[in-house]
């Protein structure tokens, strides 16, 4: 399962390995523009999510 990722490198995707543009808002872009990816990104948050409150906003 991709949710079980670990993210230690914010400059590719965790879920494709892809190299980002820009780390953080690139990885939003590559979401947006990979389905597989988001999908793989939101099962993960919602995974940490019970762990981490207030880990993500926005
Ligand atoms: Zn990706």
């Amino acid at each position: 399962m991709a949710a079980t990722t670990t993210w230690n490198d914010p400059n590719h995707c965790p879920f494709c390995e892809t190299e980002l543009e820009t780390p953080g808002a690139g990885f939003v872009d590559h979401l947006g523009q990979n389905p597989d990816c988001e999908d793989g990104f939101e099962a993960w948050r919602s995974n940490v999510a019970g762990d981490v409150p207030g880990g993500w906003s926005g």
